[in-house]
């Protein structure tokens, strides 16, 4: 099978999971594809790399591979507010993953299917031989101004997070074996590292509500870190809420396996590859938060406060607060 055989056969997609509206003015097969904004719109654009090894094992399924390489891309429209347009995907193959049509229907299933959930069209790309390697851009749009951007958090504004965080860092633990979880936990988290959800619906209704937001993918500390950093801010956490924000710890087999809330607490704090949302709004904005969440069917939790004091601190319950290191996962350090 040829690279234009592969890419006719796996990558294009049926008209319905167009968008609705009509941006996009030409797809696949001409050298470029074309996006036809509407006015008053801005085009919001995010690019993310998944490299074998390194963002995801060997072994990993297939399905589950083509729907988390779109969902942390959606993730980060998601956290601009934005509503997707479209993606391109570049892919490197290794000849016999190219040959392999199981493989590649399985990965193009999970991709496409999540691509047609949200109204977002593969829209172009690139395919060459080589080790396994998926890059994708992604492209939504939201009106001029109203994008959630990092640097907008005041003194004062409630920190809020989406969903639940630290269960895709349990799931990654287990899998590296460097603990084990109980077998009615395990598949809980796995699902959540292996076929996270982007949080568009929850994204979109926060335009005109958060002051700032950004997506947790690199553990929560490090990316509301990124926050405070360009809002010239500091925050406190609340250590009880924090506590709380895993699903495993609702599984009560967890605190036999060692699991203690401390630790419950650290990894949701430090985790990563959730894909959540983290922002911050005012408190006179908490009823139009809590009604955006029950709106998006998303779980929304408030879990500090902005401060003007730099830094990020933990507050325990007897009012006693700690520093915690806002540091994000980096690929160099
Ligand atoms: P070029 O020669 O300009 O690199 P190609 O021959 O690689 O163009 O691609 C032909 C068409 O197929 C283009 O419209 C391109 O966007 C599309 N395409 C190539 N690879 C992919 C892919 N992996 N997914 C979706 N579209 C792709
Ligand atoms: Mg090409």
């Amino acid at each position: 099978m040829g690279e234009f055989e592969l890419i006719e056969r796996f990558f294009k997609q049926p008209a319905k999971a167009q968008p609705p509206s009509r941006t996009v003015a030409l797809g696949i097969g001409d050298d470029c594809a074309l996006l036809q904004p509407e006015s008053g719109m801005q085009i919001a654009i995010s690019s993310d790399m998944l490299v074998e090894g390194r963002h995801f094992f060997p072994e990993v399924a297939p399905a589950s591979l083509g729907h988390k390489a779109l969902a942390v891309n959606l993730s980060d429209l998601a956290a601009m507010g934005a509503e997707p347009l479209g993606f391109t995907l570049a892919l490197a193959l290794p000849a016999e993953r190219a040959r392999d049509e199981q493989w590649l229907e399985a990965f193009s299933g999970g991709l496409l299917a999540l691509a047609e959930t949200h109204r977002c069209p593969l829209i172009g790309g690139d395919t060459t031989a080589g080790p396994l390697n998926l890059c994708i851009t992604v492209f939504g749009q939201l009106p001029a101004g109203q994008a959630l951007r990092r640097d907008g958090a005041r003194v004062n504004d409630d920190i809020w997070v989406s969903g639940t965080l630290g269960d895709a860092r349990l799931a990654l633990g287990a899998l590296r074996g460097e603990w084990g979880l109980p077998a009615d936990v395990l598949p809980l988290a796995r699902q959540r590292l292996e076929r996270p959800t982007p949080r568009l619906a929850l994204g979109l209704g926060l335009r005109g509500i958060a002051s700032a937001c950004a997506d947790v993918s690199d553990g929560l500390a490090g990316d509301l870190g990124h926050i405070l950093k360009a809002s010239a801010v500091g925050a406190c956490l609340d250590a009880a809420a924090a506590a709380h924000l895993t699903a495993a710890g609702a599984c009560p087999s967890l605190a036999g396996a060692s699991f203690d809330s401390d630790a419950l607490r650290r990894i949701a704090l430090t985790g990563g590859d959730d894909y959540e949302l983290v922002f911050t709004a005012p408190a006179s904005a908490r009823a139009a938060v809590l009604s955006a969440g029950a709106r998006a069917d998303t779980l929304v939790t408030r879990i500090g406060r902005i401060e003007v004091s730099p830094g990020l601190r933990l507050m325990e319950a007897d009012g006693r607060s700690a520093p915690l290191a806002a540091r994000a996962f980096d690929h160099f350090a």
